[in-house]
């Protein structure tokens, strides 16, 4: 009795062993069974990835006899590298990555690649517009930045473009080593943050606006060029002195000494929150992929580091991805009503986490009418396609002594037939809108 008893013990070990090991087996393949097949190198395993195309059925990607080939048009290929992603996989956050079960057909509950046993090849149809890519990319003219375009009204993203870039069909073989390969693995538009500058403006503006309801547009502050706040001194570009001015002057003037006064009378408090309802320090999702946050952190900062950050300085610190969902919720009375997506169907980059309400209408209205002034009084409309209305804000975000600045561009068309909202940015350039400008203007006249 007492060997049968023994053994039936070990019976009942290896049967638990086997169980557990069966159950784990199981486990693996439920949580990592994607991410396994999604790998580009098991291509040969899951077999081919399917064609990914842009809205216009341009192809964009594609495999033949096991190989992985993009677009015969090598600006398409360096434009849209972080959209697509690289063969090897580095680029995490490009569709081949995030979407590879998708373009692969792999099925985790079969574990099986359902283009073997059906021959259908899945592939993907983006949103984006691969004339609208190369026209910003060309437009940024070998600098590194981003630029991003969706359509507030669709979600649709037709623009999505990151620098520095390398060829998925030829890469360089000193990608490791050469320094303007730097970040080429990241998406700047996603997961890149710059220091915003004047474009941080609108969120400063936006406080004011409900602090002040009523005498907001009214408030007025002298500017001499440069002004002793808080113990140094806060400067407007190239030192120029603008004037008495009130908030339309102040915005399409840039002033910087104005939006310093009105940080310090609104308080660093009011100043965080509103940053914050507007998005800063929140973790944007997009699909599987978390963007980098827009940050910000006033605890502690003196009257001069809080008239610096007023203006896009100090710590502060803009993702673009963010910056445009933002600009679409002006567009929108302030909400941000379809999620950024780059395919149309219920896949996984369209699953967004959604930033609910971000100001009231009134705010929205207001700066929607202060962004259409600074185009149509200061930036001229002759920079953009006829009739597209369009409102922004351009920014340059100071880095560091000898380096030349961040230039922004952001902004919308307050337009029915064009329902773009857009974020620019590109380092080391001239100016706000002879560097970001020209890149928001090469995008819109592809789409126009
Ligand atoms: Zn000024």
């Amino acid at each position: 009795m007492k060997t049968v008893g023994f053994r039936s013990i070990v019976l009942y070990i290896l049967l638990a062993v086997f169980l557990g090991g069966v159950g784990l087996m199981v486990a693996r393949q439920l949580l990592y069974g994607r991410q396994w097949a999604m790998q580009p190198y098991n291509m040969n395993l899951t077999g081919q990835m399917g064609d990914i195309k842009d809205r216009n059925g341009n192809i964009l990607a594609r495999s033949e006899d096991g190989e992985r080939l993009y677009s015969d048009d090598g600006t398409v290929r360096l434009a849209l590298l972080h959209t697509i992603g690289d063969t090897a996989g580095y680029i995490g956050t490009g569709v081949q990555s995030v979407m590879g079960d998708r373009l692969t057909g792999y099925n985790f509950v079969t574990g099986l690649n359902e283009t073997i046993l059906t021959g259908l090849t899945s592939g993907l149809d983006l949103t984006v517009d691969q004339y609208a890519c190369t026209a910003a990319y060309s437009a940024m003219g070998g600098h590194d930045g981003a630029a991003i375009l969706y359509n507030y009204e669709t979600g649709d993203i037709l623009c999505k473009v990151s620098a520095p870039t390398f060829d998925p069909a030829f890469v360089p073989e000193d990608i490791e080593t050469n320094g303007a390969y730097k970040g080429a693995y990241l998406d700047n538009t996603l997961s890149g943050t710059f220091t915003p500058g004047s474009i941080f403006k609108v969120v400063t503006a936006a406080a004011a606006m409900e602090a002040w309801p009523d005498s907001w547009s009214t408030r007025t502050y002298d500017c001499w060029g440069s002004e002793n706040i808080g113990g140094s001194d806060i400067t407007c570009l190239n030192g120029e002195a603008h004037g008495t001015l009130d908030m339309y002057g102040a915005m399409g003037h840039s002033c910087n000494i104005y939006f310093a006064h009105l940080a310090n009378d609104l308080g660093s408090e009011a100043l965080q929150k509103k940053a914050e309802e507007l998005g800063f320090n929140a973790n944007l999702q997009f699909g599987d992929v978390t963007v980098a946050k827009s940050s910000i952190d006033l605890s502690g900062a003196n009257a001069n580091q809080l008239g610096w950050a007023a203006v896009g300085q100090y710590t502060v610190l803009a993702n673009p991805y963010h910056m445009m969902a933002l600009m679409g919720a002006v567009a929108q009375g302030g909400t941000c009503k379809e999620p950024p997506r780059l395919t149309a169907g219920g896949d996984a980059l369209s699953k967004v986490i959604k930033p609910g309400r971000m100001m009231s209408p009134d705010t929205a209205a207001n700066l929607k009418s202060l962004l259409r002034s600074d185009v149509e009084n200061y930036y001229g409309d002759w920079l953009f396609p006829q009739g597209m209305n369009v409102c922004a804000k351009t920014g340059t975000g100071e880095v560091g002594e000898g380096i030349a600045p961040n230039c922004w561009m952001v902004g919308f068309c307050d337009s029915a037939q064009y329902p773009y909202a857009f974020a620019v940015v590109v380092e080391e350039g001239s100016g706000g809108i002879e560097t970001a400008g020209v890149v928001v203007s090469a995008m819109l006249q592809a789409l126009a």
